[in-house]
């Protein structure tokens, strides 16, 4: 190990500030699961409860319906009614991941905060970081790829714009923050067991959930590649101290590498803040070789994912155009087949009969 001429980094860490980000959007994603549960409830109660509007914040959790979205967007130029704040959601978080890299899933996502909290609880039982199997490892994490590629074959390549636009105006797609409210609400038995060992895999093997399943990841992992900050290390003044590659969740060898160049890589900042010498991980640009400040990237990540939402809120694109009048009718009819989910031609065919009807029947309901 060289030790000789050692300059002390003494930036403050910045771990703190992430893990307050992180609680902070966590929180935020509550008060939505708080105002849903509200809003739901008045549906359900035929208007006699406490009323809450719609969170539209809700639509980031729909990110098929987002990508969906999105594809038409691109298409058309037309931003889709039913959700359009999962557009913007989305949006701002491809532009987290272009400045930042896959920053998303460790600064802002509750699902990331949730599988990290899950992996420090491992690592105080076992006492250590328990790797999986090299020959495991590469295998299960192509499957988020797979599942990834099979969404995006779907979305881009298996619908038409025709079949895209009549996905987005089916029912199913109206109501599909009430469906998959109801996943979590009534969960069933199967997913309970699933969710419980997804759970206890991620105690065992740190962000098992993100590392191996998680297709938004694998999607953001594609812009981690074109964002031009990476973690640098200055090889000249690396002690060898190994000490970057032991705080690394996504093991990656950052002792060895010039640029740290990984779609693992979540741009945590971790090894920056464990690096004990000065100005020798840094993150910083391939292209103007310049390096951002810890604080700077948790500014930049938080004020770029508020600037692109905010966009849509100013640009009245936020909330949906559904009016509770809608909703209650979808409510009366939601355990109809109408509302499973289109899987072909044919169930598209059924879907739009069904809505037609629907809006008919809202209109004498109007009358
Ligand atoms: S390389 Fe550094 S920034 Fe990337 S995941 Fe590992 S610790 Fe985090
Ligand atoms: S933490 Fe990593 S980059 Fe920093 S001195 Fe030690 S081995 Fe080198």
């Amino acid at each position: 190990m060289k030790k000789n001429n050692v300059i002390r980094n003494t930036n403050k860490p910045i771990q703190k500030t992430r893990l307050t980000i992180q609680s902070l959007f966590a929180l935020l994603s509550v008060w939505i699961g708080v105002e849903f549960y509200f809003f739901i409830t008045y549906l359900e109660t035929g208007g006699k409860s406490f009323f809450m509007n719609r969170p539209p914040g809700v639509d980031g959790y729909l990110p098929i319906s987002s990508l969906m979205s999105f594809r038409y967007t691109v298409a058309t130029g037309d931003i889709h009614w039913a959700h359009p704040a999962g557009i913007f959601i989305l949006l701002a978080i491809i532009f987290v991941s272009l400045v930042f890299g896959k920053s998303f899933c460790s600064w802002l996502c509750p699902a990331g905060l949730l599988s990290e909290s899950l992996g420090d609880l491992g690592e105080k039982l076992f006492k250590r970081k328990i790797k999986m199997p090299k020959f495991l490892d590469y295998p299960l994490r192509s499957l988020k790829y797979l599942m990834l590629a099979f969404f995006a074959y779907v979305i881009f390549f298996a619908m038409d714009i025709v079949s895209l636009k009549m996905f987005l105006d089916s029912p199913y797609n109206q109501v599909a923050d009430i469906k998959m409210y109801y996943f979590f609400a009534k969960i069933s038995r199967f997913s309970l067991i699933v969710t419980v060992v997804l759970a206890l895999l991620s105690v065992l093997f740190r962000n098992f959930w993100c590392r191996y399943l998680c297709p938004y990841g694998a999607f953001l992992s594609f812009f981690t590649f074109l964002s031009p900050y990476k973690i640098k290390r200055n090889i000249p003044s690396c002690i060898d101290c190994d000490k970057c590659n032991k705080v690394c969740p996504s093991f990656i060898n950052v002792a060895k590498a010039k640029y740290v160049i990984s779609d693992e890589c979540n741009s945590c900042l971790n090894c920056v803040d464990a690096c004990p010498v000065k100005e020798t991980l840094e993150f910083k640009s391939v292209i103007t070789k310049k390096t951002l400040k810890p604080k700077t990237v948790a500014i930049g990540i938080v004020v770029i994912f508020m600037a692109v939402t905010g966009l849509g809120m100013l640009t009245g694109n936020w909330q949906n155009r559904m009016e509770i009048t809608d909703y209650m009718i979808h409510m009366k009819n939601i355990e109809s087949s109408t509302y499973s989910h289109p899987t072909g031609t044919e169930h598209l065919e059924e879907i739009n009969k069904e809505t037609s009807e629907i809006n008919i029947n809202k209109e004498r309901t109007k009358q």
